[in-house]
């Protein structure tokens, strides 16, 4: 149902209520609207219209912090299945499957600065990716 403001053409203001705003459209055109204080059937809307109980979808605005927040923990998750964590080692092993004294398979692990820039020196395609910030006891 959805309920709107109305007004007749003598300055009667009420509250109609329609299956649908489509239904009110149709009500309105055929004039089966009436002000109930009059009868008048020349109604205008107000523009203050107010739903209850609407079907429709409500409006999708852009992603939401929380969609964002989905997506990095979705991230991080298939990092957790399917990366070995290394640890500390990230940029030794890092080296090693680079230069092949280690069997070649995906890693993660935490690395500093300094190792980064020996990784870029060295060649070695890796990403960074903001780890959980949350400690909500997934693992
Ligand atoms: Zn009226």
């Amino acid at each position: 149902m959805i309920a709107f403001d109305l007004q007749c053409a003598k300055g009667h203001l009420f509250e109609g209520w329609f299956q649908d705003r489509h239904a009110f459209e149709g009500q309105l055109s055929e004039s089966m609207v009436t002000c109930p204080v009059c009868g008048d059937n020349t109604i205008s809307r107000l523009p203050s219209a107010f739903a209850i109980k609407s079907s429709g979808p409500a409006p999708e605005p852009g992603p939401s912090p929380e969609a964002v927040a989905r997506l990095g923990r979705k991230i991080a998750s298939f990092v957790d299945q399917n990366f070995e964590d290394v640890g500390c080692d990230f940029a030794k092993e890092a080296l090693k499957i680079h230069y092949g004294a280690a069997a070649p398979r995906n890693i993660r692990g935490v690395s500093t600065t300094e190792e980064e820039k020996t990784l870029k020196e060295e060649g070695v395609h890796f990403f960074k990716f903001p780890t959980r910030t949350d400690s909500s006891g997934e693992s």
